[in-house]
């Protein structure tokens, strides 16, 4: 498979070469230069497969023959074993036709583990044959830190330097990324917000020379190999449901717009995907961009579902370009205007093709509260604020109830107790692997939000 960069002006780049870059040079994201197709008898051969077969059906158009066939089943099988869940993604019922996915059995809690788990061994697979060693900067929100630490920590091949906004993610959350102690990973505060975190990472990609100083890489959904496993799930959990004979529908809370997307390319393969309902807290710029066609950056709110609390989306540059019919030039223009002026305007035909596929809502802190407490009291489910923001979001965009719906439910309660303990009035527990988390030592450097200051810190302790 061929990969091409959303602003039109970097190199194409094979499979492997796209798994270690992340941001493209001319600063736009890869893409595959075409959708595999998934034919109906595929899908309809997948019924009864485990995840891990319908993983590799899906993916290997991206990754074979360039990752032989043999080592990337070797390579899926390994990534999963450390689910807890031996469904890896099992679907659980909350009322009739109405599913939540759970997509938080791996070893840190959120979904960014189905995807990272994948990531972390294809790094090590693509490193180790060709005797490479990277930098991997990351900026999180909460949740993609510990999932890319769990998944490198240890490596021989990879640094980690992962920066989180200080005091703006929870204490789970905190604790999880930093009460690992290997050599190669390097916890940073940042004095500032997720956006201010995600720009810095952005810069140093764009600056090309510290990029190659350093053979610097990106974990963050920005890296293609992570929205292509977040594909699998809605292959799984539609043939469940009845795929490919059967339509389903998808709520997807969101926030750097990999998710939902993910969702949109599975759709593009063949799955019969009706709705695609794009859920966000507070911090609105995609739903509000979706319904109106205007993209403009605000303040980050600080909400109870932090990993979404996000303004920048960089996912949505590689809709963009899909809906603008695959124009590097246009992407560019849009993204000169967002640099200058903090906004765009998508042309009429392009939101007419983004409205044909989603639906988009935004989910104040009062419903999702509400949200996780009616969930309580219909189906004794206990599900974290972000999950019960695709819930109701869901339930007010569901068109066809004949249709079943699933929402997404990307993290255990556990990583965002408080919450749930104040609506439910039980405090949900970490699974046994974690329960002594609060116990364990933490390591971490405050820094300023100030590129000069990273990129020196970062120097010295390569
Ligand atoms: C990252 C995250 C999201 C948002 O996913 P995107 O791919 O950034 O849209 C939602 N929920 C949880 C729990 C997350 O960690």
């Amino acid at each position: 498979m061929k990969y091409v960069s959303t602003r039109g002006e970097a190199p194409d780049l094979n499979f492997e070469e796209v798994l270690l870059t992340g941001l493209a040079r001319d600063g736009g994201l890869y893409l595959p230069e075409t959708w595999p197709q998934i034919s109906h008898d595929q899908i309809k051969a997948m019924a009864g497969q485990s995840y891990q077969e319908i993983a590799f059906t899906v993916m290997s158009p991206y990754v074979c023959p360039e990752i032989p066939e043999d080592d990337f089943k070797g390579l899926i099988e390994k990534a999963y074993s450390s689910f807890r869940h031996d469904a890896i993604t099992p679907l659980s019922q909350l009322d009739t036709n109405e599913w939540i996915l759970e997509l938080f059995h791996g070893p840190t809690l959120a979904f960014k583990d189905v995807a990272l788990q994948l990531l972390g061994n294809l790094f090590e697979y693509v490193l180790t044959k060709n005797g490479e060693k990277i930098t991997i900067v990351g900026a999180t929100s909460g949740d993609t830190g510990s999932a890319a630490i769990d998944c490198v920590q240890g490596s021989d091949h990879a640094q980690i330097f992962m920066l989180h906004p200080k005091g703006r993610v929870s204490d789970v959350q905190r604790k999880q990324m930093t009460t690992v102690i290997e050599d190669n990973v390097h916890n940073i505060a940042i004095e500032g917000d997720f956006d201010h975190c995600q720009a810095l990472v952005k810069a140093l990609f764009n600056d090309l020379e510290f990029r190659d100083e350093i053979n610097l890489s990106a974990v963050n959904s920005i890296n293609w190999a992570r929205v292509m496993a977040q594909i699998v799930y809605y292959f799984t959990s539609a043939v469940a449901l009845g795929a490919p004979d059967k339509k389903v529908s998808f709520s997807v809370p969101t926030g750097n717009f990999g998710d939902v997307y993910a969702g949109y390319i599975a759709k593009q393969m063949g799955l019969p995907i009706d709705q695609l309902v794009v859920a966000t807290n507070v911090n609105d710029i995609l739903s509000r961009t979706i319904k109106s066609g205007e993209y403009k950056v605000g303040e980050t709110i600080p909400t109870i579902s932090p990993s979404m609390d996000i303004q920048v989306s960089s996912n949505f540059e590689r809709l963009l370009y899909n809906v603008y019919d695959g124009s590097g030039d246009d992407i560019r223009a849009l993204m000169n205007g967002l640099n200058q002026s903090g906004q765009f305007n998508i042309s009429d035909e392009a939101l007419g093709n983004t409205k044909a596929i989603f639906d988009a809502e935004r989910v104040s802190e009062e419903n999702t509260k509400k949200t996780i407490g009616d969930v309580f009291k219909g189906s004794g489910q206990v599900v974290d604020p972000h999950t019960a923001v695709g819930i109701h979001a869901a339930r007010n965009n569901w068109k066809n109830k004949a249709v079943p719906m699933v929402s997404l439910s990307t993290a255990h309660p556990a990583k965002f107790p408080e919450a749930v303990k104040e609506v439910t009035g039980t405090h949900p527990e970490l699974p046994p692997h974690m329960a002594d988390l609060f116990d364990r030592p933490e390591k971490f450097d405050v820094l300023k939000n100030d590129m000069t200051i990273l990129k020196a810190y970062i120097r010295d302790n390569l």
